[in-house]
Parts: structure tokens; C-alpha cells; sequence
């Protein structure tokens, strides 16, 4: 990874995540003695020791960090922010528009528990569904914690020894999803990824219209040509024009589909239309598949497609 590099190198470091998606990727940049982290994975102790050895393999150590750029807000990308800065005083950056859920993670995350059950009560998921990620949602909160983070702007540079991390706003997986810069080198986080389409809908229920969002924030990468792509879980992306153009592709696909799948006239639940398109969905699937599908359906009624109707249902129009 420094083959193009002269004034700063890379370095992957992965870390175990048991919950969501797959291993973490933290990448541990370094530039004229300076030492910086993209993304703190889960606060978990396996995690923690595995970013830990990952250091010391460069022989570095977590005290000698003093920036963490977190992509995201999501547990396993900021959940160890706050105990690298502990342990370093290193200062942690993440965009404006997830900085509050990060900063304030402790105190905000009992209120956004209690939005997802009430957006999976309006998506008309099985009450025996509810109930089962109520108690799954309480105990991720461990996962986290709040760290003192400072509010990212887009366009922003900080400065990482002889380089700087430049902020690009791509909002979609989540409202403040960033990705940083460096020279040719972009870190996205969860805003591409190599083998699957990030989920855009479930994944933050603390706005609206979010896969608008995502598509202008798609094409906002795709034509940084020749970059190296890295993104927080798995492998580099080679040709992130092709991967962007897949993953909207994949996008104008699932919405034919949902009008197809509406085409009968009948006004459907947003989880009847998501077990329609997916099959039978339990646990974490029903509600990912769910905001997926209600992440469409906004897209749909402001093409003035589909219309709400009684009882939380959708018609086409
Ligand atoms: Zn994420
Ligand atoms: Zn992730």
C-alpha cells in the first residue's frame, strides 16, 4: 500500500467485529513522525487488543496516536474513539451532522432506540420482530460510548505531519458519513464497499431523504479517477467508477422492482413489500430490509410514484 507514497504511509489494521457486516479496518496513516487512525472499531476488549498489537507490530504504540479520523458514527468505526483518547489525548474528528450521536453517544442512544421502534412500528414489522431487536438494540449500546469529538466541515484540512486529510461530506449510509483524503488516497469507510451495497435507510433514522443523499454523494467519488480506494471493511476498491456505477445501478433496480411489486393496485405495508422483494426476514434482516425499502419508497413519492396511504401502506400511483 506505499507504493505511490512518499510523504506518508498506510497501513491496514483489522479488527474483530462479531456483530455487523464483517472485521473492521482501521487504517493507521503516518507522515513525518505524526500518527493518525481512520476509523476506532468496536469498543469490545478482542478489538481493543487487536488494534493494540497492530501497532506495536509497526513498533508504535496507542499513546503515540494524535488524530482519529472516524468516517461515521457507527459503533464499529467510532466505538475505542474515546479510549484512544484516554490513552493519548489524541483529538478525534468525525463530520458535524454524526458528531452529536458520537459526542453525546451515552445520552443519545436510549432516544434513538426508541425512533427505531417506532419507525419499525410504522414499517409494520411483526411485533415478535420488535420485540426481539428491542432487546438486541439494548445491549449493542456497550459497543460504544461518547468521545470528545470535534465537528468536521466539508472541504475542511487537518493537517497529518507533512500531508493533510482533506473532509469530503458524502452523507447516505449515515447523515455525517465522511470520506478523508490524502494526496491519492480516499478512505471511505461505509460509503463503498467492495463485496455488498452499504445498507441506506436502517442504518439512520435520524434523517430523511437519505438515498438522494447517497446517490449525489456516489457520484461525488466517482470521478476522483486513479485514486486508491480504501474502504472500512474488506479489500481496496480497484475502479471505483465501476463499483459506483454498480452500486446505482443496483439502486434503479430495486426501485423497478418495488413498483412491480406495487403494479397490483394494492397498498402494502413497507415490510410486506420488503418480504415480497427479500423473502422472509428475521432479526436485524427485517429491519435492514425495511429501511431499504422505505429509503425507496421516499425516493418514489417525491417522483410522485407511490403515495402513502391508511395504516402506514403505499400505493402506486
Ligand atoms: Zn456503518
Ligand atoms: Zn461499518
Amino acid at each position: 500500500m506505499e507504493s505511490k507514497r512518499t510523504k506518508f504511509s498506510v497501513h491496514k489494521i483489522e479488527l474483530p467485529n462479531p456483530f455487523f457486516e464483517k472485521d473492521n479496518n482501521v487504517y493507521l496513516l503516518e507522515s513525518d513522525g505524526e500518527l493518525a487512525l481512520v476509523d476506532a472499531g468496536i469498543e469490545l476488549p478482542q478489538a481493543f487488543e487487536a488494534l493494540r498489537r497492530g501497532l506495536h507490530a509497526r513498533g508504535y504504540s496507542l499513546e503515540q496516536v494524535s488524530k482519529v479520523f472516524v468516517t461515521h458514527k457507527h459503533v464499529d468505526h467510532a466505538g475505542l474513539a474515546a479510549r484512544i483518547h484516554e490513552l493519548s489525548g489524541a483529538e478525534v474528528y468525525v463530520h458535524e451532522e454524526d458528531w452529536p450521536d458520537v459526542r453525546e453517544y451515552d445520552t443519545r442512544y436510549p432516544e434513538v432506540h426508541e425512533r427505531y421502534l417506532e419507525r419499525m412500528r410504522e414499517w409494520g414489522l411483526p411485533a415478535e420482530v420488535i420485540e426481539q431487536m428491542d432487546a438486541t438494540r439494548r445491549t449493542f449500546q456497550e459497543l460504544g460510548r461518547s468521545a470528545p469529538a470535534e465537528p468536521l466541515r466539508d472541504g475542511e484540512e487537518i493537517p497529518v505531519g507533512a500531508v493533510t486529510v482533506r473532509v469530503l461530506h458524502t452523507p447516505g449510509h449515515t447523515r455525517g458519513s465522511a470520506c478523508f483524503l490524502v494526496d491519492e488516497t480516499l478512505f471511505v469507510g461505509d460509503h463503498v464497499l467492495p463485496d455488498y451495497t452499504p445498507n441506506i435507510g436502517a442504518t439512520d433514522i435520524t434523517a430523511h431523504g437519505l438515498l438522494g443523499a447517497y446517490r449525489e454523494s456516489l457520484r461525488k467519488i466517482r470521478d476522483l479517477d486513479g485514486v486508491e480506494v480504501l474502504p472500512g471493511h474488506g479489500r481496496p476498491i480497484d475502479d471505483v467508477r465501476a463499483r459506483v456505477d454498480e452500486i446505482l445501478r443496483h439502486h434503479d433496480e430495486r426501485e423497478e422492482r418495488i413498483l412491480q411489486i406495487l403494479a397490483d393496485g394494492r397498498p402494502r405495508t413497507v415490510y410486506e413489500i420488503a418480504v415480497a422483494l427479500f423473502g422472509d426476514l428475521r432479526d436485524h434482516h427485517a429491519l435492514l430490509g425495511a429501511g431499504e425499502v422505505y429509503a425507496h419508497l421516499e425516493e418514489l413519492q417525491r417522483a410522485k410514484l407511490v403515495a402513502p396511504t391508511e395504516g402506514g401502506r403505499y400505493v402506486r400511483l
